[in-house]
């Protein structure tokens, strides 16, 4: 006898009874092989530049894209139109305005048999420039700003902030700016009262104490030196920004400029289990997606097609021709039935779509024992334990969430436990404490099996959110998975 025979052996009955009939769930950093423990800090590598290279919808979308066109995945538009420019294997994508994107690998089975889809969002909370944001007050000039996405104000006071995104010129130039990334370049910042002035504000709830009218960025304070000018401040900076983007005032109101935190991806914690960032919702399922894809571009063709879906504006309800709510999605796979080997119809076109499977790929948030009375232990997901699974959203009752069916729930427990992918429940907080909405119940529409499932987060929607390496490099074996087998 074995070891492991000794040791079941001496176990009570009721100890083997509840091994077989109980949910536990086992960290991963104790449970995995030494093999994956080296690959999931190379991934945490990897992701680290990722965010660092992408921190706005556009340049996430850049990076996915390089990353793409390096393993020869090929601009869908560009294909010659017609049947029979796809055939099982080929690598395509669609890239919708460079804020969203859809790619893919076509598989062996025809389309009308349905595809896998992981969607996953490029946008983050962040704090955008207004359409005319700059003025002068007390020998200062500020940029004003409406926030994007759902943000607590105040944590977005008193730290660094970058300018990042594009404008376009009177004569049609199209200028990316990215200020405030590399050292030497100066910051943003939106300034807060110091604590001997605050005694009423710190008198006002959270939520009103820094209105979000009163989140302007501090951008200058130097005036032009002539004495026959006012606001000479505002047009000092004026005058650099023409100097450096051959910009005027009026090309902010065709541009999208959106201030986000200045520091880069950080290992978090003695132990470095962790990575502290801007940007893991949703990026972080973005990267897990996006690195099965590329993975399985070098392996031999899939059996189903399978699609990546990363698209833009799910902070602000999918909204938008770059958003879950628009088509973009029906005509991605309307474009590759009528480039492949079926006939084009919208019969089949619906018949694909129903017949699909979607991950909705995105965070969820983890249990944080400093708030421990909003979370229920029982259904919270906790750092270490791998993919979150959550079958339904919404709030007041699942109100205007996604809930997966039972039998769709069982098909992916089946594909992740017969590959030893590390699972969990994620549901949003106690029930009429939190809730939320995910892209799912878009693509349910339209006919499909999805169920939400991605990375656990702490700190979500702040600056600077955290997440293990470990469930986001099991979030990436999650979707090699379902992508394989779904
Ligand atoms: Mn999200
Ligand atoms: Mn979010």
């Amino acid at each position: 006898m074995g070891k492991q025979d000794d040791e079941d052996e001496a176990k009570s009955p009721g100890q083997r009874l509840a091994e077989k009939l109980l949910a536990t769930k086992k960290n991963r950093w104790e449970s995995a092989p030494p093999e994956e423990l080296e690959r999931v800090n190379a991934f945490g590598e990897e992701y680290k530049v990722f965010l660092n290279r992408g921190k706005t919808e556009r340049e996430c979308v850049g990076a996915v894209l390089e990353s793409l066109q390096a393993l020869g995945f090929q601009d869908l538009e560009k294909l010659m139109p017609g049947p029979g420019i796809l055939t099982p294997g080929s690598k395509v994508y669609w890239n919708n305005r460079g804020k969203s994107l859809v790619c893919g690998i076509t598989g062996k089975s025809p389309l009308s048999e349905g595809v896998n889809i992981i969607g996953a969002h490029v946008d983050a909370p962040r704090i955008d420039l207004k359409t005319n944001p700059l003025y002068e007050e007390g020998e200062l000039a500020y940029l004003d700003t409406h926030y994007y996405g759902g943000i607590k104000h105040y944590q977005w006071t008193a730290i660094p902030l970058a300018l990042h995104g594009t404008l376009i010129r009177e004569d049609g130039v199209k200028q990316d700016i990215c200020l405030g990334e590399s050292e030497e370049d100066p910051v943003f910042t939106i300034t807060d009262l110091l604590p001997h002035l605050a005694r009423e504000q710190m008198q006002k709830k959270a939520a009103e104490f820094m209105s979000g009218e009163e989140l302007n960025a501090l951008a200058g304070s130097r005036p032009y030196k002539d004495g026959k000018v006012k606001e000479k401040i505002k047009l000092n900076l004026l005058h650099l920004l023409h100097e450096r983007y051959g910009m005027v005032e009026q090309d902010f109101a065709c541009a999208e400029l959106e201030l986000v935190p200045a520091f880069k991806a950080r290992d978090l914690g003695f132990d470095r289990s962790m990575i502290g960032a801007y940007g893991h919702d949703d990026r972080s399922c973005v990267f897990a997606a996006l690195s099965a894809i590329l993975r399985l571009a070098q392996e031999a063709v899939p059996a189903k097609t399978l699609l990546g879906l990363f698209i833009d504006k799910e902070e602000i309800g999918s909204v938008g021709n770059t958003g879950a709510q628009s088509r973009m999605l029906e005509n991605s796979v309307a474009y590759l039935l009528a480039k492949s080997n079926d006939s084009y119809s919208e019969t089949l076109l619906r018949q694909c779509l129903a017949r699909s499977a979607m991950l909705s790929a995105d965070v969820n948030p983890a249990f944080d024992p400093n708030f421990d009375s909003l979370y229920d232990r029982k259904t919270a997901s906790y750092f270490g334990k791998g993919l979150v699974l959550t079958k339904y959203t919404g709030s007041g009752g699942k109100s205007g969430g996604s809930d997966a069916n039972a039998e769709y729930c069982a098909k992916i427990r089946d594909i992740l436990n017969r590959n030893a992918v590390p699972w969990q429940y994620g549901d949003m907080g106690k029930v009429d404490k939190g809730g939320g909405g995910t892209i799912a119940k878009y693509a349910a529409n339209l006919g499909m099996e999805v169920l939400d499932c991605g990375v656990p987060v702490l700190s979500m929607h702040s600056p600077f959110e955290v997440l293990s390496k470990i469930d986001l490099y099991t979030a990436y074996r999650g979707y090699l998975a379902f992508f394989r087998e779904g």
